[in-house]
């Protein structure tokens, strides 16, 4: 089975005895993401979100009811082991969980393994060894680096490598828990030195996370005809960054400290599975943009490496939740927005035979649209801080205030298909100690 082929779990007529899924925008039965929670007052296990309720995986284990190739695995208390299972076991699961969440018979042997997910805490769905964050999002970096080299943004290796660099993994927070705004030192145009203190500049970035799953041995590339099978699923990330302290730091070698204090991610793990009714064909390169290296080029990658997924930034203020205003959108754009595909992010990261493991975590890089009402970062929205946005209730925003909560959301669709969605990456801003 190929990661871009559909099955009977993505029938759009199959529906769950977990009333909740049937019509849910987030978690219908042909999604089944994968993530962990505790139920209250109780100890971490692996869970399936389904409607508004969470199927303990655990529990179905030791109630002998998954294949014998990934029980063991969903009796951890991360995801890392079901990460690292080969797709066909992981395909198999799903085809279980699915099986059971749509049979009437097996409602009454998992009345007790279904838990109300509103009162369960999610916790990260695994231990990350490593966080990469590429740049992908060709339209973020054109305008980030238009604010700094107007007539020549792109540096000229941007259309022949996937740019990347390695993030902090130990900061990487599930949804909901809030951000403690960073000191750092950063130098004001006008001032003759540099200070330390509470960034003024606090900015999000959009992106999707990459879950890998199987992983490579050290030394050992990995061919991007086989990418695709080494991806365990996909998240939203925010990678928060304090823009004043990046500018002052980030030269030679590239982002530190206003990058590392705290990334935010959507704690539900959708699986390549779940996204097969939504892969597209990658946009094909402008003309005149160099064809990709051999090792960076595969026709199924580039047939199907796109998702067709809707993005969206929402943001709420102290005042404004406290006036009753609900959260605004400040933008939304496709996923299609990336220069490079995540297999070829996956084959080039390890290309030098630098070895991946189940449970990193990838991020693509800020996904902005060529358009304003499409741009993924205040930085952006803001023209780097010089067109405050209005927002309701009389307030504006060059970058964010203590206070302020930054809601994601991503959708999948496509036609004749059950939409399904990503769950909320939300967090809000507290202020420096
Ligand atoms: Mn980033």
């Amino acid at each position: 089975m190929n990661w871009w082929d559909t099955d009977a779990t993505h029938d759009p007529a199959r529906q769950s005895w977990v009333e909740s899924a049937n019509g849910h925008g987030q978690f219908p039965i042909q999604n089944l993401p994968f993530g962990v929670f505790s139920p209250p007052g109780e100890e971490p296990r692996i869970g399936v979100a389904i409607g508004d309720a969470i199927l303990d995986l655990a529990a179905c284990a030791r109630l002998g009811l998954l294949p014998p190739e990934s029980a063991e695995a969903c009796g951890k208390q991360v995801l890392n082991a079901l990460m690292g299972l080969d797709t066909a076991s992981r395909v198999a699961l799903r085809r279980i969980i699915s099986h059971m969440l749509s049979e009437e018979g097996f409602r009454r042997a998992l009345d007790a393994a279904v838990h109300d997910a509103a009162a369960c805490t999610l916790h990260l769905p695994a231990r990350v060894g490593d966080y990469t964050d590429f740049y992908v999002g060709i339209h973020h970096a054109n305008n980030i680096g238009r604010q700094f080299r107007p007539d020549n943004p792109l540096l000229p290796n941007y259309k022949h490598v996937p740019i990347g660099y390695h993030g902090r993994a130990s900061s990487i927070r599930p949804s909901g828990v809030p951000v403690v705004r960073p000191r750092g030192q950063r130098k004001p145009p006008e001032a003759d030195t540099p200070l330390f203190g509470p960034t003024t500049r606090l900015d999000y970035e959009l992106e999707l996370g990459v879950w890998i799953g199987a992983g490579n041995a050290l030394g050992t590339p990995i061919p991007i005809a086989e990418a695709g099978s080494h991806v365990a699923g996909f998240c939203l990330l925010n990678d928060w960054s304090a823009r004043d302290v990046q500018a002052w730091e980030y030269q030679p070698l590239g982002p530190f400290l206003a990058k590392n204090f705290h990334s935010t991610i959507s704690p539900w793990v959708v699986t390549p599975e779940a996204l097969a009714p939504f892969r597209i064909g990658q946009p094909p390169r402008p003309e005149g943009d160099p064809h990709p290296l051999p090792h960076l080029w595969d026709e199924a990658d580039q047939a199907h490496g796109a998702l067709a997924l809707t993005l969206e930034v929402w943001l709420t203020t102290a005042r404004m939740r406290e006036d009753g205003l609900s959260p605004q959108r400040l933008s939304t754009g496709p996923a299609t927005n990336m220069y490079w595909t995540v297999g070829q992010m996956v084959a080039h990261h390890a290309s030098n035979g630098c070895n991946l493991n189940p449970g990193d975590l990838l991020g693509t890089g800020t996904i902005s649209a060529p358009t304003p009402d499409g741009y993924g970062s205040l930085m952006e929205l803001s023209s780097g801080g010089k067109a405050p946005l209005a927002l309701p209730g009389g307030e504006t925003r060059t970058f964010l205030e203590d206070g302020d909560e930054v809601i994601f959301t991503a959708t999948a669709s496509a036609p004749g298909r059950v939409s399904i969605g990503f769950g909320a990456c939300r967090a809000s801003v507290v202020p420096a100690p």
